[in-house]
């Protein structure tokens, strides 16, 4: 039998946790813990996620808002932006929303966030804190899904990984957390010979492509549990995961679904991760 693995309850119950933790923040210091998200150019999903950001961090009692920019914006005008963030107090988490308009660097704007602040985990010191099991902020996704694992109860502890997708964003920083739990790690890509034996092997898969259904059940081991973090379209335009959910089922352990699995847990993780970026930075 396979268990489903609820996110958008797991996100729910994160997200009660955090808003318990931000009321205390709020009367030791006297002020709601602040997110900004940076919003360049007219991307309508980014337009989306955005506004999502924004109303959840409000309804928790965080202080959220947007600082839009017209997709002309200079580079120079984000960095700007993101210094006077970075020196203002009331300024606990900077999220800069990909993609940027094309005349802007990401990488550059990316560093130029003070790493305390940045609550995407996306700035290089975070990048090594997280790879050398340092104090750091972690990407929200990856996170997302370690913290599934943990509530389906999966143990990691020598247990065997396989990552497929290698992304900055996902694959290798889930990767990261997985060897930093003592998983044994294989990171695999789109050269990598014999995908679907590999994937046999894993104990715990994390599918992170961006291919509709790609992976089958026949891919999958039998027990194992899959985190399914792609979100595609599939032929009737429905939104789908990278995992063939149809086949995995009675062959997975468990599994996340798509919607409702990892996707819920990004912001719910933005907002734990902006919560102890107030902390951190209030000393407490
Ligand atoms: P990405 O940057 O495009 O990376 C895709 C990775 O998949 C690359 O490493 C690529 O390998 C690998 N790949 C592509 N085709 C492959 C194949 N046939 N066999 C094996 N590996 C293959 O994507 P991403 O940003 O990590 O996102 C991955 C998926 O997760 C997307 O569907 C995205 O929408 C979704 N996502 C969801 C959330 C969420 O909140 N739920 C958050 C972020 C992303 P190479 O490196 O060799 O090219």
């Amino acid at each position: 039998m396979t268990t489903l693995i609820d996110g958008k309850a797991i996100a729910q119950k994160v997200r009660e946790g955090v808003t318990g933790r931000v009321a205390e923040f709020r009367a030791r210091h006297g002020r709601a813990p602040g997110l900004i998200v940076v919003l360049a150019g007219d991307d309508q999903a980014s337009a989306v996620y955005v506004r999502n950001k924004e109303k959840t961090s409000n309804e928790i009692g965080m202080a959220g808002s947007i600082l839009r920019f017209p997709a002309s914006v200079s580079e120079d005008e984000i960095l700007a932006t993101v210094r006077t963030l970075n020196a203002d107090d009331s300024v606990d988490g900077i999220l800069v929303q990909l993609p940027l308009p094309k005349q802007v660097r990401s990488a550059l704007v990316l560093e130029t966030i003070d790493p305390q602040k940045d609550v995407d985990g996306f700035h290089p010191v975070n990048v090594g804190s997280l790879w050398a099991g340092k104090e750091g902020l972690v990407p929200c996704t990856p996170r997302g899904c370690l913290r599934l694992l943990d509530e389906a109860g999966v143990a990691l502890d020598g247990a065997r990984a396989v990552v497929v997708g290698r992304s900055n964003i996902v694959g290798k920083p889930v990767s990261a957390l997985l060897l930093a739990r003592n998983a044994t790690v294989t990171l695999a890509h789109s050269k990598t010979r014999d995908l679907p034996a590999l994937c046999r092997e894993a104990d715990v898969l994390v599918a992170a492509v961006g291919r509709a259904k790609m992976i089958g059940g026949d891919w999958i081991k039998p027990g194992a549990a899959v985190i399914d973090v792609g979100m595609n379209r599939d032929e009737a335009g429905k939104l789908c995961g990278d995992v063939d959910f149809a086949s995995a089922q009675g062959v997975a352990g468990c599994i996340t679904p798509v919607p409702g699995g990892v996707g819920p847990m990004t912001i719910a993780m933005l907002l734990e991760n902006t919560l102890l970026a107030a902390a951190a930075r209030a000393g407490s």
